[in-house]
């Protein structure tokens, strides 16, 4: 949000649109571009921005939210709301970005802009914290970096701001044009150049000088010798250039590094002088970012002494919301790192995505807002507790405390986390989605591990950002109308139940898919109302199927016949799946079953066919396309004498995750996605294009030294012949790690380093063969992860990655990320 008052005409003038304007008293303050986030609805301003779907379907939800002033780009929505206002534009992100630039012109303020390959969001939060005492700092809301993201963070500059820190991405040539005239840097610092997005440009050349023409106009520009290739020092950007290095002569010139338990002891070589800092962080990629930052300090003028004291206290950036499971059935999510307003809202709005429990509390600190009284913020904040339905909101600080009168809900405050800790038994709560969060001296670590249940050192991380990417990657690959069962069977994937099913809700998949009633039960129970289909429909559970509205597949004509008795004799169009047996042989009518089938189900009014489908026996893999082909024939020859015999349409579908990767034909009018979105697909070459959804991470319960010859672990199957160390670690088979890992089968990474089991798998523990490598009790070892993959892991023990994902046991915790 900014302060600058703009009327709806005159944004109609700056951007150029065919207006009509229903409430030309309308401010905007805020651009809004996801129908479902909104924070102020009345002063937003709502962008029909298309991406693979268009922008305008999201037009009548965003009105339902409130919104009343849109910037389309279809004249044919132009009459659709009548009491709001219109821009009409030819191209509506055009719009966003020609905004972002007059506004971004109206304000002279130092301005720093960051791009590279990696790091760009650590630099940006880092140099934050770092300057955040000088200045007052607008800067990029997490990462947004893109052609999207940098006008809505350029929007956030008001009079008050004395430093604007915004991160610019690009994925292809020409794109850096635009964001330069959005962000105007006066100081560019570029982080590195590495391989991603190397598809977009004809070279790393080419990419390069893309990167720096975000700097054309810079009076400063902050790089690495390293990362710009063979161009000439005078070819740079900058009217004044400070570099750094760690291999060759550079104004900042790295000449030692060491590692000091977990922090890094850097030396440099500075202006003829021998100057140094401790970098807070042991990895390598923080040593480079925390260097990055130390050369943004010296060439802004900081003092070594300076610069020194402030990088020592930089702090690990908490960007990620968690999802964990909390105490009396509480659902935590705990955001201990941030506090103000739009991150609030982010926050809020991943509480109202879960929908397990119908309560819903906020644990929120004194928040820190620049330029705002505390009735102001506090009243806004208010509002947007109504807005997003919370119900209890239990306040801490005193400036919160003393806002109490403007929250009308049930509320409770506390002076300080101790005070809220040494009150904490008599504080109730059961059976309700907790959100924490609180600013960073709040400390509210402490609370959320009060309220948390005690994760056992072994847990699958899933990352529900990954996800979302992984289900849009499969989107973009389907034709407009195309519908989207997500198969969430088999605790999806062992990845989750209801906190998967929330997301893919969110993100409007069109239908789930389970395996077993009770699966479909407990997602109704957790809030999902999408339609859900159950694969395996017991006639012991047709009573669940039928009180939980879920809809079960047939698969033959006795499963036909007990269903429709089953049902009661008012019973009309209950929906059911027809699943149609093309090759696989396991489940599924055959042509030979049509006159029976056609009769039973136009006998009876009681069912209704929604869809028929058949299963691809072998979709990945190339030596099955002409089996691919013709069950494809087969499933559309007999799916079409059902659909005439019955004398209506229904849902025609077949592919999975590898179908539709492989076989675009194939998706009719809808696709089944399976193991894709958890961040696999047999179809793709290594994988590409998908996000690695699961990380499994483990500890090391003790170290041993092992003398030649000694044996280790039962049956006495593990031996180090010379001798050397043992790392226990807390994983076994009883957790889903399969015995066939054990004598050396199955490697894990600790400390970055691949290290293969020794002995046998125990039940609940493994040994590791860690010799010569420093390694220590309680350090974090890594079963599989996006380098350390499934499909490895698989590969190993030769099984496929389907069954190293679902055989994790139920014991393992799950811990949710979210951005
Ligand atoms: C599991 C399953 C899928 C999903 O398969 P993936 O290969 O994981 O995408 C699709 N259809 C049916 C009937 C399934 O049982």
């Amino acid at each position: 949000m900014n302060d600058t008052i703009y009327t709806i005409d005159h944004f109609a003038e700056i951007i150029q649109a065919k207006s009509f304007i229903a409430n030309p008293k309308l401010n905007v303050t805020r651009l809004v571009i996801d129908s479902r986030s909104v924070i102020d609805p009345e002063n937003s301003l709502f962008f029909a921005l298309s991406s693979k779907r268009d922008g305008h379907e999201y037009l009548e939800d965003a009105y339902k939210n409130g919104i009343r002033s849109f910037v389309i780009s279809d004249a044919a929505y132009l009459e659709k709301f009548r009491d709001a206002n219109i821009l009409l534009v030819a191209d509506v992100l055009l719009a966003l970005q020609r905004l972002a630039i007059v506004h971004r012109e109206q304000y002279d303020l130092k301005v720093l802009a960051i791009t590279g390959s990696n790091g760009k969001t650590i630099v940006k939060e880092w140099l934050y914290q770092l300057l955040a005492s000088d200045f007052n700092i607008v800067r990029s809301p997490k990462s947004f970096n893109s052609q999207i993201g940098v006008p809505l963070s350029v929007w956030n500059i008001s009079d008050e701001h004395t430093l604007g820190i915004f991160e610019a991405g690009i994925s292809k040539e020409n794109e850096m044009e635009a964001l330069q005239r959005i962000i105007q840097p006066t100081i560019g610092i570029l982080t590195n150049l590495g391989e991603a997005h190397a598809e977009g440009f004809a070279s790393q050349k080419d990419k390069l000088l893309e990167k720096l023409k975000l700097f054309k106009d810079t009076d400063l520009f902050i790089y690495s010798p390293e990362y710009i290739l063979d161009l000439p020092v005078s070819e740079l950007p900058g009217q004044t250039k400070f570099s750094w290095s760690m291999k060759q002569k550079a104004d900042l010139q790295i000449s030692f590094i060491e590692p000091i338990e977990d922090r890094n002891y850097v030396r440099a070589l500075f202006k003829g002088a021998e100057i140094e800092c401790l970098i807070p962080f042991s990895d390598r990629a923080s040593v480079e970012n925390g260097i990055i930052c130390w050369a943004g300090l010296l060439s802004m003028g900081y003092s070594p002494e300076e610069a020194d004291a402030r990088l020592e206290k930089l702090t690990r950036v908490g960007m990620r919301l968690e999802l964990k499971n909390g105490i009396n059935q509480c659902s935590v999510i705990d955001d201990s790192y941030s506090a103000d307003i739009s991150s609030l809202a982010i926050a809020l709005d991943f509480l109202n995505l879960q929908n397990q429990h119908a309560k819903k509390t906020l644990i929120l600190s004194d928040l820190h807002e620049t330029g705002k009284n505390q009735e102001e913020l506090y009243t806004e904040i208010s509002a947007l507790l109504k807005q997003k339905n919370l119900s209890r909101l239990i306040g801490i600080g005193p400036h919160i405390s003393a806002s109490a009168a403007l929250f009308d809900m049930d509320t409770s405050f506390f002076q300080s986390t101790q005070d809220f800790i040494d009150h904490f038994p008599a504080i109730h709560f059961s059976n309700e989605t907790i959100l924490v969060k609180g600013a960073r001296k709040f400390e509210f670590e402490r609370i959320s591990k009060l309220i948390t249940q005690k994760v056992h050192d072994t847990v699958l991380e899933i990352d529900l950002n990954a996800l979302a990417g992984n289900l849009q990657f499969y989107r973009n690959k389907l034709r407009p109308q195309v519908k989207i069962m997500a198969m969430v069977k088999a605790f999806s994937y062992g990845s989750g139940s209801f906190e998967i099913a929330n997301v893919l809700q969110y993100h409007k998949v069109d239908y789930l898919a389970v395996a077993y009633t009770d699966e479909g039960v407990a997602l109704r129970k957790g809030g999902i109302t999408l339609p859900i289909m159950v694969m395996s429909p017991e006639p012991s559970a047709f009573d669940a199927i039928v009180k939980y509205n879920l809809e079960p597949e047939i698969y033959n004509l006795d499963i036909l016949s007990s269903f429709i008795n089953f049902l009661s004799a008012d019973a009309y169009d209950y929906p059911v799946h027809l699943k149609i047996d093309t090759g696989m042989h396991r489940l599924g009518f055959e042509e030979g079953d049509l006159t029976e089938l056609l009769e039973m189900i136009r006998g009876s009014r009681k069912v209704k066919v929604v869809s028929a489908f058949s299963h691809l026996v072998g979709s990945e893999d190339e030596h099955h396309d002409a089996f691919t082909k013709h069950q494809m024939e087969r499933f559309s020859a007999f799916t079409r004498q059902i659909s005439d015999g019955l004398g209506y349409k229904f849902i025609w579908h077949i592919s999975n995750t590898s179908g539709i990767t492989r076989h675009p034909e194939a998706q009719l009018d809808m696709v089944r996605i399976g193991i894709g979105l958890y961040g696999y697909d047999g179809g793709l070459d290594r994988n590409h294009g998908l996000q690695t959804v699961a990380v499994l991470k483990t500890t090391v319960t003790q170290v041993k030294e092992i003398k030649p010859n000694e044996t280790i672990g039962y049956g006495r199957r593990g031996i180090l012949p010379d001798g050397g160390t043992t790392a226990t670690v807390k994983i076994g088979y009883a957790d889903g790690y399969n015995r066939r890992f054990g004598n050396g089968i199955g490697k894990m990474l600790i400390n970055g380093k691949l290290v293969p089991t020794v002995g046998v798998i125990c039940m609940d523990m493994c040994m590791l063969d860690v010799t010569g490598l420093e390694v220590k009790t309680g350090d974090e070892v890594i079963v599989f992860n996006g380098e350390l993959t499934i499909a490895n892991l698989a590969e190993q023990i030769q099984t496929i990655p389907y069954e190293i994902l679902t055989n994790i046991s139920q014991r393992v915790k799950r811990v949710y990320f979210y951005e």
